[in-house]
């Protein structure tokens, strides 16, 4: 089959789009045609080997996690799933034997692994994936937003219905609202919970993309204080809640806007690790901080579920062909892009 793999680390040059022998189909598991795939940052570090994910080659590695297709093959311990139903996957494969995974924590489960990064992954014609991992999808729903579900939904809805608990009478801040992570917080907090929107952005178009989705209001950091805007925006009292994915560039200016016994939610940390955390403020404001990884299985079914009733549309910026992968992975780290980049085989 045709994939896309890895054979050492390094910029978009390594990715190679060419012959790789059909995965075999374990008896937990199902064979599915890949229709589309997302690209995700995972897929730029595990490339790059950074964020410790080095890796020993041989053999080559298929990058590709989020991705959406046809079941083709079921395995024979498989129940309840048959060939031709069209399916999204869950990337985050657990072990189902842990404490976590017993009960239903599966988020927590301390031996995970990532399709396209520990295991052979999506960008390819054919892939093999646990049939705990696949929801099938209504045929309203395309291919492509299917494949934007995942990675992007699955940590905000485990973020904002779990943990922070947001209500519709909130107001919620979301950083950086034009990467996939910011899109479907956006969706989120709008459409699935009713909830008030502030977003951040950089560019005005991208403001404007941004109220289209659900944003009340946009905020240019460019342009403006986000801390001083956001006090404005809520006659001084500030938000209840914060949705993080981009970590130390705007931690302190995005702590700093909420309310006392405001939330504080984080899944990614894009422009640094480090920080610095006054802990003066989080202990007199009683703020809480939550930090999201994925979610369980229970919460993809829920995400699937608004995706099927047509409340959440994911964003799709751009669709590229297999063999123009260096071209998609250089526009996600160009970073000049809003909504999520797809790759179908
Ligand atoms: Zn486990």
């Amino acid at each position: 089959m045709q994939a896309v793999y890895i054979e050492s680390h390094g910029g978009p040059d390594v990715l190679t789009l060419g012959e790789r022998p059909e995965p075999n189909v374990e008896p937990h598991q199902v064979m599915i045609r890949v229709r589309a795939c997302a690209l995700n940052r995972l897929d730029i570090y595990t490339r790059e080997g950074d964020r410790g994910l080095r890796r020993e080659f041989p053999p080559p590695l298929i990058l590709g996690g989020d991705c959406a297709g046809d079941i083709v093959e079921v395995g024979e311990q498989v129940r309840g799933l048959s060939t031709g139903d069209r399916v999204l996957v869950n990337p985050k494969i657990t072990c189902q034997q842990c404490p976590a995974c017993l009960a239903g924590q599966d988020d927590l489960c301390p031996r995970p692994q990532f399709m396209g990064s520990a295991l052979d992954g999506s960008y390819a014609e054919l892939t093999a994936v646990p049939a705990v991992n696949v929801h099938p999808i209504v045929n309203e729903v395309s291919y492509e937003q299917a494949a934007a579900v995942p990675t992007t939904f699955l940590p905000m809805w485990n973020m904002l219905q779990r943990k922070i608990q947001l209500k519709a009478w909130e107001t919620v801040l979301v950083l950086s609202a034009s990467a996939g992570v910011g899109t479907a917080a956006i969706e989120v907090a709008s459409k699935a919970i009713g909830a008030r929107v502030i977003a951040t952005t950089s560019t005005a178009e991208k403001a404007e993309k941004a109220r289209e989705l659900g944003a009340d209001e946009v905020i240019n950091y460019n342009e403006e204080d986000i801390t001083e805007r956001v006090k404005a925006l809520t006659d001084g009292k500030g938000v209840d809640a914060v949705v993080d994915h981009v970590g130390a560039d705007f931690f302190s200016s995005a702590f700093s806007s909420l309310r006392p016994g405001g939330r504080y939610g984080i899944c990614g940390a894009t422009t640094g690790l480090r920080t610095e955390l006054h802990l003066g403020l989080l202990f007199s404001r009683q703020i809480q901080i939550f930090g999201v990884f994925m979610g369980t299985k229970e919460d993809m079914q829920e995400i699937t579920a608004l995706l099927n009733r047509g409340t959440v549309h994911p964003v799709i910026h751009e669709v590229f062909p297999l063999a123009e992968v260096a071209a998609a992975h250089r526009t996600m780290e160009e970073t000049n892009f809003f909504g999520k980049l797809l790759l179908t085989p």
